[in-house]
């Protein structure tokens, strides 16, 4: 069995077959109705009142205690708000306030650009001698010494797929006493995560991935709950004072995981984003994971014995994998434009990657196997010469 039966929870387009979830989730059917309500009888009727009334001061924890769930966070240890990009900023910050003694950010080459320039722009607003050492993914463990303050690392690779062991890299760091920051952009919602196994002392990720909240959907942060009280945040906005309404003119930090909270939290999308959680009742990621597996594995095989000018660039054993995989190819782009024109979206990234996400919540083996066929004839017949595929967008 390779599918879990949760397509109909999503609104996707007749003729669609949807493989790029890892960077976009597709609209839950629930999450309209819900934004509806929202505005017209939360925000249109109530107005102001709504932040009581309609709970929207609720809303940030609850949404992030649900995200709890899913990646082994206890309740009340995840803050959401924000974009990665800020959260990240905030969980190095207070890394490195941790360790005020150490002067290197650890990270791979592989990481997302904006975690690695917001390190450096952290790096350039403290202004000494701190510094950003990036290394080859297979090389972070023995790049991990005692002059590390944090390491922080995205458990999958948003190019090849290839994933990280948490439990491994995290006990490595703690050996050489450094703080541990994950970012589970490409995990949360993909494969099983347990931050509270693994012990790291920070998680962070986006929602508008795996979770489906739509663009721009609040991210979230979790922070160890025996360190939360030693976090200093960079970041010191009013919500995430202890007190915001008593209005006092210093900053004191909330006792609590909320202390990563900066401003007025995105009611509108983080309602959204608790529509789109609905999906995951009664769902185990170790059935999403095995799917996953199963879908990524058919792709591999039927691309391979279809497309022989791809070549798999996503480790070929499933266990070093998240829920992507990606070709290369020196044309990828025209060749993804003309998928995209026949219906499979998947993405490209610079500078040669073609890259599809598979989703068992609403991606199953015939539609595997259909990409597969028309990747095939893409590749066959040379559609992707085209003209019109050569144009380049803003967003690849
Ligand atoms: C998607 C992604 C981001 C994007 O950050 P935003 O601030 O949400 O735009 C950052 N880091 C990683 C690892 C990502 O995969």
């Amino acid at each position: 069995m390779t599918t879990l039966p949760r397509k109909h929870l999503f609104d996707i387009p007749e003729g669609t077959i949807y493989l790029d979830g890892n960077s976009l989730g597709p609209l839950p059917t629930g999450a309209v109705a819900r934004a509806t309500k929202v505005l017209t009888e939360e925000w249109g009727r109530e107005l102001i009142r709504a932040w009581n009334t309609a709970d929207w001061m609720e809303l940030p924890q609850k949404v992030g205690d649900r995200i709890a769930g899913l990646i082994g966070a206890a309740p009340g240890s995840v803050a959401t708000g924000d974009t990665l990009s800020i959260k990240v900023y905030q969980a190095l910050a207070a890394a490195l306030k941790l360790r005020p003694t150490r002067r290197v950010i650890l990270s791979d080459t592989g990481n997302f650009p904006s975690d690695l320039y917001m390190a450096q722009g952290l790096i350039a607003t403290i202004g000494k001698d701190y510094e950003l050492i990036t290394v080859a993914p297979e090389e972070v463990a023995d790049a991990i010494s005692e002059d590390v303050a944090a390491v922080m690392l995205t458990e999958v690779d948003y190019r090849s797929g290839r994933r990280h062991d948490m439990g491994e890299l995290t006990a490595k760091a703690h050996r050489a006493g450094a703080v541990m920051i994950w970012d589970l952009a490409h995990s949360a919602g993909a494969v099983p995560v347990d931050v509270t196994a693994c012990n790291a002392e920070f998680a962070v990720g986006c929602s508008y991935k795996y979770l489906n909240g739509g663009p721009g959907a609040p991210a979230f942060i979790y922070a160890r709950p025996d360190i939360v009280l030693a976090v200093e945040p960079a970041l010191s906005g009013w919500l995430g004072h202890d007190a915001p309404f008593a209005m006092e003119p210093s900053y004191r930090p909330a006792m609590t995981t909320e202390r990563l909270r900066v401003g007025t939290p995105p009611i509108v999308q983080l309602s959204i984003l608790d529509a789109a959680l609905d999906v995951w009742e009664g769902v185990d990621l170790a059935d999403v994971r095995r799917a996953s597996v199963a879908l990524c594995e058919t792709f591999i095989k039927e691309v391979e014995r279809r497309c022989p000018q791809l070549t798999l660039a996503s480790p070929r054993e499933a266990a070093k994998r998240g829920s992507q995989v990606s070709f290369a190819f020196s044309d990828g782009y025209p060749v993804m434009q003309a998928l995209i024109d026949r219906g499979v979206i998947g993405d490209f990234r610079a500078p040669n990657i073609l890259r599809f996400g598979f989703t068992p919540l609403y991606i199953d083996h015939d539609d595997v196997v259909a990409a597969a066929e028309i990747l095939e004839k893409v590749m066959a017949h040379e559609i992707w010469k085209e003209p019109k595929y050569q144009v380049r967008s803003r967003v690849t």
